[in-house]
């Protein structure tokens, strides 16, 4: 059975988004709905273009750079997101992924921690406008965190 996802954006080459040049693909839908939120936008679960698993990897295969999982919030849809990273790994790349919950919310709710095992890193937490700082490197408030999974004893696949 194929697995689809909802995207509203696939940036090739960006710096913004992890270490080094990336491939950054936005997932629609999430219902953290933190306030100042860059992108509400995002926010529907509708929004953006339906693609195939197949043609995310021919992107990413394409471009030929490790990969962030953004959005929206990419945990929206653990179960898509965890076989996505599966394959991403299998095609040799490693994975940032960007999520409004907590990395203790992810750890104790199973379905969040599907795709742990495939990602290099999550940065987490919801964006606190009380805790913006625009000096802050790959994320926007200071309550985020840039945890590395191997740091967790989730080693990379
Ligand atoms: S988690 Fe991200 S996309 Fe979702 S509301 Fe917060 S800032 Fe916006």
């Amino acid at each position: 059975m194929s697995t689809f996802f909802n995207i509203l954006d696939i940036r090739r080459g960006t710096t913004v988004d992890g270490p080094g040049f990336r491939t950054s693909i936005y997932f629609a839908g999430c219902n953290h709905h933190c306030k100042d939120c860059h992108n509400p936008d995002s926010w529907d679960f509708n929004g953006g273009k339906r693609m195939s698993l197949r043609e995310i990897l021919e992107i990413i295969k394409e471009e030929d750079f490790n990969v962030t999982l953004t959005g929206g919030d990419p945990l929206m849809h653990p179960e898509e997101i965890a076989i996505l990273a599966k394959e991403i790994n299998n095609i040799g790349y490693s994975i940032w992924l960007y999520t409004g919950y907590t990395i203790e919310q992810i750890q104790t709710n199973p379905r969040l921690s599907l795709p742990l095992p495939y990602l290099e890193a999550i940065v987490d937490g919801p964006f606190l406008p009380e805790e913006k700082d625009p000096d802050l490197l790959f994320r926007g408030s200071r309550n985020q965190r840039i945890i590395y999974m191997n740091d967790l004893n989730y080693y990379h696949i």
